[in-house]
């Protein structure tokens, strides 16, 4: 029996947490996400506002959230063990909170990969370690003020001299830039296009080196813009070849949607919870809100939006792990390849999955879905954060493209086996 941990409104806790067994579940992953659940009631919730407001996750917390290992366990892959579903886990009960879980961890799930996957022993050895213990933080740098969807029309330079590289450009929406001490950034040391960018660790507290933080609609502990001007880079800082550095960029960015997609799908149910607790409590013309079969309509069609999507996510993430796990390189990486255009689109789809729930939650909660304190502040939070699920991490247009082209691509290679 998988007794999950979690609250008892219907579609508030994935289904594995309520049914009699699961295909990827097993007691050990109940016990992680209980104690998930209960670090962030105690840890995270209480000073999630505050966070927020101030634009900044508190240095302690920070700490806190490294010792535990949750910084370390959002960077993919760990190793060749990992257990089916161990990246939707830990997202899933974080991501019971909206908007400063964005400061937690986010920028190394993104700009480490790189470095794990194709760094050398001695890059490796020299920065992840103290990723782990909380000494350091990385963020990763591709978009730029005129360069988003477009990545390899990314400007930013990285000239060679003797032995550094001088960078100048400027880097635009970069999570946790502002207290991240590397980069893990997209340069360009060649020609235009693909072919002449590198992937280069650049230290943020170098000269020349300028960091503002954004103001956003929502997720507030978060952007940042960056500005490089003649900031000097030690050479053994280059991931990879010279002018070999797109794939690297880019090649986290399957884990970067799931990432994505989890938190979607969980903010999700966190609508469902507390707007089933407001229709069962509130009143109108004298009998309860949920006594209306129009309000009851709207907390169905959520579960009926949140639950297959979540479905369509487990399946996806277990043929990751599967391609994880191949032995062989070469197979593992045209198996992630084949990903690709799956995950795209359940990053869409989760996405809008978000869109729309959160718009019904909100209409069941009236004007409390509409203000920042009490019981609705939760969905009030979710709808300011909600529209980056649409755009970053690539947006939707670019990514409804992607899904299609690649699936295309992928039948007409297996026809031609
Ligand atoms: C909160 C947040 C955090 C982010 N964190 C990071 C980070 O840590 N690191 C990082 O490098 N980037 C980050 N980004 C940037 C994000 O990846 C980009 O915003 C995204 O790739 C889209 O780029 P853009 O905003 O420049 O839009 P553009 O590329 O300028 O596109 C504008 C609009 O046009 C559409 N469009 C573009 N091209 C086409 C086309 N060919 N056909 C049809 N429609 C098209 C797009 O879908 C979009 O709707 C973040 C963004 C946000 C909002």
């Amino acid at each position: 029996m998988l007794a999950g941990p979690g609250p008892a409104a219907p579609y508030a806790d994935p289904l594995w947490y309520s049914r009699e067994s699961s295909l990827y579940y097993n007691v050990s992953h109940e016990r992680l996400g209980r104690e998930i659940r209960a670090y962030v009631d105690e840890f995270i919730a209480p000073f999630a506002d505050e966070w927020e407001k101030d634009g900044y996750v508190s240095a302690e917390a920070l700490q806190r959230h490294a010792m535990r290992g949750y910084a370390a366990v959002s960077i993919f892959p760990l190793s060749p063990e990992h257990v089916p579903l161990d990246i939707p886990l830990p997202g899933d009960g974080k991501d019971r909170i909206s908007g400063v879980i964005w400061g937690l961890s986010c920028g190394n799930s993104i700009g480490c990969p790189p470095v794990l996957n194709y760094g050398t022993p001695e890059q490796k050895a020299q920065f992840l370690p103290d990723v782990y213990a909380s000494r350091s933080k990385f963020c990763l740098g591709i978009t730029e003020p005129n360069a988003g969807s477009d990545v390899a029309g990314i400007k930013t330079t990285a000239e060679r001299k003797g032995d550094v590289y001088v960078v100048n450009g400027a880097k635009k929406w970069i999570t946790n830039g502002i207290y991240a001490d590397w980069c893990t950034a997209a340069v360009r040391t060649g020609g235009s296009g693909k072919g002449g960018i590198s992937a280069l660790i650049i230290p943020l507290k170098a000269r020349g080196v300028t960091r503002k933080k954004m103001q956003n609609s929502g997720v507030n502990a978060s952007s940042t813009y960056i500005e490089f001007d003649d900031a000097e880079v030690l050479i053994a800082n280059l991931l990879g070849n010279e002018n070999e550095g797109f794939e690297i960029v880019i090649s986290d960015f399957n884990h970067e949607r799931i990432w994505l997609a989890t938190t979607s799908l969980r903010l999700a149910r966190v609508c469902a919870e507390d707007s089933y607790n407001y229709a069962i409590e509130c009143e109108v013309f004298g009998k309860k809100l949920y006594g209306s079969q129009v309000i009851r309509a709207k907390l169905s069609s959520i579960g009926r939006q949140i639950d297959p999507a979540s479905a369509y996510m487990e399946q996806l993430v277990y043929w990751m792990m599967v391609a994880h796990r191949d032995q062989n390189p070469k197979l593992r990486k045209i198996r992630h390849h084949q990903m690709g255009g799956l995950i795209a689109n359940l990053k869409v789809m989760a996405g809008r999955v978000l869109e729309n729930v959160t718009h019904e939650a909100q209409q069941v909660l009236g004007g409390t879905g509409y203000n920042r304190a009490g019981k609705g502040a939760r969905v009030e939070q979710i709808s300011r954060d909600v529209r980056v699920m649409g755009v970053g991490g690539g947006s939707d247009e670019i990514l409804t493209e992607l899904a299609l082209n690649q699936e295309v691509r992928f039948l007409s290679a297996m026809a031609k086996l």
